[in-house]
């Protein structure tokens, strides 16, 4: 009976755990989405950001993809740090903790930033929903349900007044319009563009 008893639990264990990764295959089938048009590279649109970027020296980008994507390379975070005095004479927060060799990488615009650190979270930001909005765009293309999108401001009093203005605007998702381009021509928020783009679905869609 204890044999018996074992046998029917690694059984039940067996079937358990068959019937469960028959179900995962099937839901993996299920939401398996066609291969995407490749996208370029984040690297990409972090160049391209670095590209028109006044805040970081022209010779030192290569140094900013590296802080980026080389796990390895710490040179804008190791070093001597400033002291109190070189940063007052800067201008930089003094309660900052910041690297000669990150003011080395500076522009005297980059310097002249109250928190010069908030320059890479700006360049992530950028290049991160630079890479989104393609990618948005890309899948509404390969899905074809939907034939264009709004854009849509946080609205939280840092929005800049072109992100404002855009607020509500609609856009053909096969327009030849640029996006990034525009945000990149027009938007003046401080650290980088917020606005969201939502799919318009279709009237045509709340009448069936
Ligand atoms: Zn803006």
């Amino acid at each position: 009976m204890g044999c018996l008893t074992i046998l029917l639990i690694f059984n039940l264990k067996t079937y358990y755990k068959f019937f469960k990764n028959f179900h995962k295959t099937r839901l993996m089938e299920s939401i398996s989405i066609p291969e995407r048009e490749h996208i370029k590279e984040l690297k990409c649109y972090l160049q391209d950001e670095l590209n028109d970027c006044k805040f970081i020296k022209k010779e030192c980008r290569n140094k900013i993809i590296q802080y980026f994507f080389d796990r390895n390379d710490s040179f804008l975070m190791e070093g001597k740090r400033l002291s109190v005095k070189e940063k007052s004479s800067l201008g930089i927060n003094t309660r900052l903790q910041i690297t000669h060799n990150f003011v080395s990488v500076l522009t005297p615009l980059g310097l002249a930033r109250k928190n010069p650190k908030d320059i890479l979270v700006s360049l992530h930001y950028k290049a991160i929903f630079a890479q989104i909005r393609d990618d948005n765009i890309l899948q509404w293309n390969q899905q074809g349900i939907i034939d264009e999108y709004e854009l849509s401001a946080v609205k939280d009093g840092r929005d800049c007044e072109w992100c404002l203005a855009m607020h509500g605007k609609k856009f053909s998702i096969n327009t030849k319009q640029d996006l990034n381009k525009l945000i990149k021509d027009n938007c003046t928020c401080y650290s980088h563009c917020r606005l969201s783009m939502n799919a318009v679905i279709p009237s045509y869609w709340y009448d069936k």
